[in-house]
């Protein structure tokens, strides 16, 4: 094996470790340098990544290294050259068709066009629709068509790794296309806030509205991150404001529904209310095969029926996890030049494929409900009777009832040593709720999603 192919072998597996963002971050522009006497040697791009790849990574790394070579004893990083390879330069320009890829990891794109922020990598071309996503699809192209006129805003909300992402910045470039005179904007509601942030502390907020207020298409990625964050919440008021007002096209996604989004100021939240409100859920069996195979097909490799079945039927959660299960093809691929046999597959994916029963611990349960409602973990166990706090107290006995069959007084003797009773009730309670609206139930459902997805 090469250096370069173990290398990219590690970096498959890596990733079902790390978190795409941290993994973009931190093992972006590593290659290995050398590998002598039982010593690997690492180039890494800066002494951030150095530091992160020694103190934090550096186990993971080891272990999985000493699998695929078993003479590499040690591990060390040095700050280098990033490998030569000349970039394209002309971000906006679009690929033209070229030969198809040849399998590789998909690394972090550099080819982000700087003025709108959109990543030509997601267009509606690669975007599989299926009934878990046609709804906000279709509104989505129907934006397309005449921003700013229909569906305004458009509010697109789901799990993580469902395609928000992907779809939101799919229609900027197409908009883009259809409308070169257009100034599109994406931003992610972190970057939204950091210049905010920076506005203020700058004494340039005039500066930065009129930045906003120009704007022909804004796109807002992530709005739950604004969660209690007044100042950001405001200014966002009234940016939306400015660009409402003169039908310019305004679109957010969120990881739950405006109203589940907590310390989200009402005017905000009601303007979120205000327009097109779509909803992208898991996607199902026959969608998630399509996925797979559309994605195969873009590298051009050939793989078994039996083998996406299996991947399909065994990744359910979400469609970067079958990303990542498709990276391990790909990876496999180049060291063997074939594609794995459902046995291969098997082992390779192993410790990729969820087990169905998956152990789910209360203490994960009552986190999640926590951070869902912005809480913290012992705020919802303490014996407060704030309204806040009280409803999410009664979700999470509600959910170590169905998710862990957990007894009634134990879940009482969790939460702050309540009786059996209160248990009883809360559970009885939430489950009758859960019954009687629709939107309620959608919300314990998001809430389940993340228990099994975090
Ligand atoms: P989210 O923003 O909801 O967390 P992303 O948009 O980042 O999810 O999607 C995760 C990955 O799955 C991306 O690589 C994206 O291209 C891919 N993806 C999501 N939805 C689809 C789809 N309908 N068809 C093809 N690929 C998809
Ligand atoms: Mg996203």
């Amino acid at each position: 094996m090469s250096n370069e192919e173990l290398w990219q072998a590690v970096l498959a597996q890596l990733q079902f470790q790390i978190s795409p963002a941290n993994f973009a971050t931190w093992l972006k522009n590593t290659y290995i340098l050398s590998k002598k006497d039982g010593e690997l040697l690492i180039s890494v791009p800066n002494n951030f990544s150095k530091e992160w790849l020694e103190n934090k990574y550096n186990k993971p790394i080891f272990r999985i290294i000493r699998e695929l070579d078993g003479e590499i004893r040690e591990l060390r990083y040095t700050v280098g050259a990033p490998p030569q390879q000349p970039k394209p330069a002309q971000p906006t320009q679009r690929a033209a068709v070229s030969a198809p890829p040849t399998p590789q990891l998909e690394l972090e794109e550099l080819k982000i066009d700087h003025a709108t922020n959109l990543n030509p990598k997601y267009t509606f071309d690669t975007f599989v629709v299926g009934p878990f996503n046609e709804l906000a699809h279709a509104a989505s192209l129907a934006i397309c068509k005449t921003p700013g006129s229909v569906y305004n805003p458009f509010f697109v909300y789901g799990g993580v790794g469902l395609g928000k992402t992907h779809l939101l910045q799919a229609i900027g470039g197409k908009i883009a296309e259809g409308f070169a005179e257009k100034r599109i904007r994406y931003m992610t509601s972190e970057r939204f806030t950091t210049g905010v942030v920076s506005a203020i502390r700058n004494h340039a907020m005039d500066n930065f509205r009129s930045l906003y207020r120009e704007l022909d298409v804004l796109i807002i990625d992530d709005i739950q991150f604004l969660a209690g964050k007044d100042k950001t919440q405001e200014e966002l008021f009234h940016t939306f404001n400015a660009l409402y007002e003169r039908g310019k096209q305004i679109i957010f996604s969120s990881d739950r529904p405006p109203k589940s989004i907590p310390a989200m100021e009402e005017r905000l939240r009601s303007r979120f209310e205000g327009g097109m409100i779509a909803d992208i859920s898991n996607p199902d069996f026959e969608s998630r095969l399509a996925i797979l195979k559309t994605k195969i097909a873009e590298y051009n490799i050939e793989v078994a029926d039996d083998v996406c079945e299996y991947i399909v039927s065994h990744i359910q959660r979400n469609i970067r996890e079958l990303e990542g299960a498709l990276n391990r093809l790909l990876a496999f691929h180049r060291l063997n030049n074939k594609t794995p046999t459902l046995q291969e597959a098997r082992t390779l994916l192993r410790s990729v494929i969820q087990n169905p029963s998956r152990v789910v611990s209360p203490k994960k349960i009552m986190q999640t409900v926590a951070e869902f409602y912005d809480l913290k973990e012992r705020e919802i166990i303490a014996i407060s009777r704030k309204k806040e706090v009280v409803r999410p107290r009664q979700i999470a006995m509600y959910l170590l009832r169905e998710e862990l069959k957990s007894s009634y007084p134990l879940i009482g003797k969790r939460f702050g040593g309540k009786d059996h009773t209160t248990a009883i009730y809360a559970c009885e309670k939430i489950s009758k709720e859960i019954q009687e609206s629709e939107s309620f139930f959608d919300e314990i459902n998001l809430i389940k999603q993340r228990i099994y997805n975090g």
